[in-house]
């Protein structure tokens, strides 16, 4: 409290490998530190710094002039103390997923270019005007890698973007612009994956296990950014809109910026609204306040209005399949929301709960309106759980 602080100054220390920091995104003085309401749901741990209006910077952002020279480990090294995290959604810290083990060794980079969900833009836009950049950045993540053969793959309806992206690759590189199928979910790391390279990732597996690091093309620029010019991870692109919002539009917001302002630049909202969501429609978190910041993992904010919500209740499962065609993973998924409701989490894990990405096109299809996602994701809670408190018996036994 009371601390003055600049343009990346760290705020938060990573508390660990899997772990960033964070940075203070504006200039000006810390007027609180506490808990306030956060867009994944509850409260979280937040600074609060009142701006200066300066916008002065951090006298550690200085850019670098031999970037060339960089090794792979110290491009992890930047990339970790900018604190860049995945910004497709996930927000895994980027230094983690470029360090695999001696035992898996990377072929391929992929550069994700397909827009993860319908409505959001944040990508497209980048890559139509940052390609230059981009594609530096997604170098630095091939170097990192020890990788020499790159793909991005962008979908079919953004062909402005693959000519932008095309005409950044520089020769020799081993990096080839591909275009795939509009098809959801095809921003999903093992769709994509498959896609490109018709491998497929195992069960239970990462993509590593198939030689392969995916990263986001809003990582990418925040990679160059950090080895370039020094800059920590203190902006995102995030696209605001949906029928309700008068100008809907792509904002490149400082983490930390309340999201009812980015509303108020986005025109406001000029129709009535039934549903917000953190996100995309499929995969997103509903919101119940506008009074949150911008986080790294936001790649947008979506309002639907009355007309595009159903919120009749759900109805008994009528057991007509279509989650089990829908499903890209080839789950069953109505036979893993049984047995998550009865919570026989051991028997959902066994039928692949685990294996769910979590992309939402069960529930989009089924006619009964089934929460399934949402069984999905306390299904997976419930198991973290037992396998913490399995990991803490053993602990417990070995150490008597
Ligand atoms: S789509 Fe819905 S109603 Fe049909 S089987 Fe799946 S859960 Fe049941
Ligand atoms: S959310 Fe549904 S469709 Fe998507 S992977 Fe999970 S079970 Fe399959």
């Amino acid at each position: 409290m009371g601390d003055e602080v600049k343009v990346g100054t760290v705020i938060g220390e990573a508390a660990g490998f899997v772990s960033v920091p964070v940075h203070a995104s504006i200039s000006g003085k810390v007027t609180a530190v506490g808990r306030f309401p956060h867009p994944l749901g509850g409260e979280h741990q937040a600074v609060v710094i009142e701006g200066d209006g300066e916008d002065s910077w951090d006298e550690s952002v200085v850019p670098r002039d031999n970037v060339d020279a960089l090794t792979p480990r110290e491009i992890r090294d930047i990339i970790r103390d900018a604190g860049i995290v995945g910004l497709g959604g996930a927000a895994f810290p980027t230094h983690v997923k470029l360090s695999p083990p001696d035992s898996k060794p990377i072929d391929t980079a992929i550069l994700n270019g397909a827009e993860c969900e319908p409505w959001l833009t944040a990508d497209h836009r980048l890559m139509l005007e940052r390609p230059a950049e981009v594609m530096r950045g997604f170098r630095l993540i091939m170097k990192a890698l020890g990788c020499e053969r790159g793909f991005v793959g962008i979908e079919s309806n953004k062909p402005d973007a693959v000519e932008a992206m095309k005409a950044a690759v520089p020769s020799g590189s081993g990096i080839r612009v591909v275009m795939v199928q509009v098809k959801y979910p095809q921003g999903a790391e093992k769709q994509l994956i498959d896609s490109l390279l018709r491998r497929k990732v195992p069960a239970g597996g990462l993509p590593m296990d198939v030689g392969v690091v995916v990263q986001n093309v809003g990582t990418a620029l925040a990679v160059y950014e950090a080895c370039h010019k020094g800059i920590p991870l203190v902006r995102r692109v995030v696209t605001v809109t949906g029928n309700p919002v008068g100008n809907p539009s792509n904002f490149s917001p400082r983490i930390g910026t309340m999201v009812a302002s980015l509303v108020e630049q986005a025109g406001g909202l000029s129709d009535e609204v039934s549903k917000v969501i953190s996100g995309g429609p499929m995969m997103g978190m509903a919101q119940f306040t506008l009074d949150v910041p911008v986080i790294k993992g936001m790649s947008g904010m979506l309002f639907l209005g009355p007309g595009d919500v159903d919120t009749r209740p759900p109805d008994p499962c009528i057991r007509c399949g279509h989650c089990v065609h829908a499903c890209p993973m080839k789950l069953l998924p109505t036979t893993i929301e049984k047995y998550v409701m009865v919570e026989a989490i051991d028997k959902a894990v066994e039928m692949g709960l685990n294996d769910c990405i979590e992309c939402g096109s069960c529930a989009y299809v089924c006619p009964s309106r089934r929460r399934l996602v949402h069984q999905f994701k306390y299904g997976k809670y419930l198991s973290a759980e037992l396998r913490k408190k399995a990991a803490e018996r053993s602990d417990k036994e070995k150490g008597n």
